[in-house]
């Protein structure tokens, strides 16, 4: 059967943009506010010549939590339901306390991660994925969902892991 990939990370970094961008619809929803309901958490990607199951663990409603207890919620889901972990982050926020504690779980669990810096739209922020190579998890891959750019090697990376 096909892998499972998960996207995990703080509400407003990107994760149904990005998971827009590999499932090749503009259906779910994407919206300005966080804790907006979405209506797709499950996707079907493919890149070169792999096919996997994509879930936006955002869309996975934990309502009137604090935000760790949601983010912990969505980490134990990727890790019991995923093959590989996607994990993005905000390159034009920068690191938070809350991606430090994701990361502490994420690398306490037996699944690969993939680390993701989204909002990388344009040259001049190239720079900012460095403050992330702190969180452990390998070398950040600079991404932009809004253009694109970056997709690519992030999928390569994805795909690497299976
Ligand atoms: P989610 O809460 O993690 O699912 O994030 P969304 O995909 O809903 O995106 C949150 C906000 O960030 C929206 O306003 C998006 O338009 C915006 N956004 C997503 N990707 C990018 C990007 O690559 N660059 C910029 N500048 N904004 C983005
Ligand atoms: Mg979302």
């Amino acid at each position: 059967s096909k892998p499972t990939v998960a996207i995990v990370g703080r509400p407003n970094v990107g994760k149904s943009t990005i998971f827009n961008r590999i499932v090749g619809s503009r259906a779910a929803i994407v919206e300005d506010m966080p804790g907006v309901t979405r209506d797709r958490l499950y996707g079907n990607g493919t890149w070169l010549n792999y096919e996997f199951h994509v879930i936006d663990t955002g869309g996975i409603e934990i309502s009137d939590e604090p935000l760790l207890t949601e983010m912990r919620a969505q980490a134990e889901i990727a890790m019991d339901e995923s093959d590989v972990i996607l994990f993005l982050v905000d390159g034009k926020t920068g690191l938070t306390d809350a991606d430090e504690q994701v990361a502490d779980l994420l690398r306490r669990s037996k699944k690969p991660v993939v680390l993701g810096v989204n909002k990388i739209d344009n040259y001049t922020r190239r720079n900012e994925i460095y403050e992330f190579y702190s969180l452990g998890l390998g070398d950040p891959q600079g991404v932009s969902g809004a253009h694109g750019t970056g997709l690519g090697d992030l999928l390569d990376k994805v795909v690497a892991n299976f």
